[in-house]
């Protein structure tokens, strides 16, 4: 165990690239020590270099964990790693997702499975994972990412949704237990984000999607990451079970 008094630490997970990337960037940038994740050792690497560039870049420290967090297990050991490196954890962002995408009629069960496994299953035990540390200090920041999937639904997308709704009743029904302990619990809920999850999708599809969005823009990593350093944020104290779209208005 290092130096358990020196600036707050953030463990976010799935920032490897994308969202969760852009979200350990606004938090090193405002003084606090990341903990990266990736899925496995085959992103460690590259997970590790994004660690080295957000510590010079931002006068912090960063390292770089592999850890699946659909294992219970896995996600223990991820905020064990961070304890074990940096003596605290402070803020939890349960940033890491996969899609299956596909109708319900021809969806497998294990595209199912694996998409609950991930996104909603595995914000559960890392959150269970940082809550003895974060109620101890009686102080902590948990951060879940759903999607406006999650809030409206969105066709081929039933495991998606089901998983990232289940992640709005674990951010509340977390809120109301970690409360009185000084933990605020939040969900994002980003619309159509320009990252590797949508770069699958096709042109016409973006073009669809960009005229439903009334900002006339798809939305940056950075979109996201803004709210994600603000509910880290001593300012954001006095709000908790939040749900809050980060969609340039898609959902109106
Ligand atoms: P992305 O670019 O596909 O990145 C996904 C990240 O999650 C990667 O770092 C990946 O690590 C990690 N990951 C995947 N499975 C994991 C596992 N089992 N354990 C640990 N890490 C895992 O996705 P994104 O677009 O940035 O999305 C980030 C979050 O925002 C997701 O929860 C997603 O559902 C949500 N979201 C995205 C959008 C959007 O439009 N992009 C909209 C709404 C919500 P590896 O590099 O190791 O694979």
């Amino acid at each position: 165990m290092t130096d358990n008094t020196g600036s707050p630490v953030a463990i976010v997970t799935g920032s490897s690239r994308g969202i969760g990337l852009a979200v350990a960037h606004a938090l090193a940038a405002r003084g606090m020590r990341i903990v990266l994740n990736c899925s496995s050792e085959r992103s460690l690497e590259g997970t590790q270099a994004q660690a080295r560039a957000i510590a010079s870049e931002h006068g912090t420290e960063a390292i770089a964990v592999a850890a699946n967090v659909a294992d219970a297990d896995e996600a223990a050991a991820l905020a064990a790693a961070a304890l074990d490196a940096f003596g605290r954890i402070d803020v939890l962002v349960n940033n890491a997702g996969i899609t299956r995408d596909g109708l319900a009629m021809r969806m497998a069960p294990e595209d199912f499975d694996a998409v609950v496994d991930v996104n909603l299953k595995g914000a559960f035990y890392c959150a269970k994972a940082v809550m003895r540390p974060m109620t101890k200090q009686r102080s902590g920041r948990i951060i879940n990412m759903s999607s406006v999937s999650g809030v409206y639904g969105n066709p081929g997308q039933a495991n998606y949704a089901a998983s990232k709704a289940g992640v709005i009743g674990l951010t509340k029904a977390l809120a109301k237990e970690l409360a009185r302990k000084g933990v605020t619990v939040n969900a994002i809920a980003p619309g159509f984000i320009e990252t590797d999850m949508t770069a699958a999708l096709s042109d016409d599809q973006k073009a669809h999607a960009q005229e439903r969005i009334a900002a006339g823009r798809l939305g940056q990593p950075e979109d996201v990451a803004a709210l994600a350093a603000f509910l880290a944020s001593d300012e954001a104290a006095y709000i908790t079970g939040q749900v809050i779209c980060v969609d340039g208005g898609l959902s109106l």
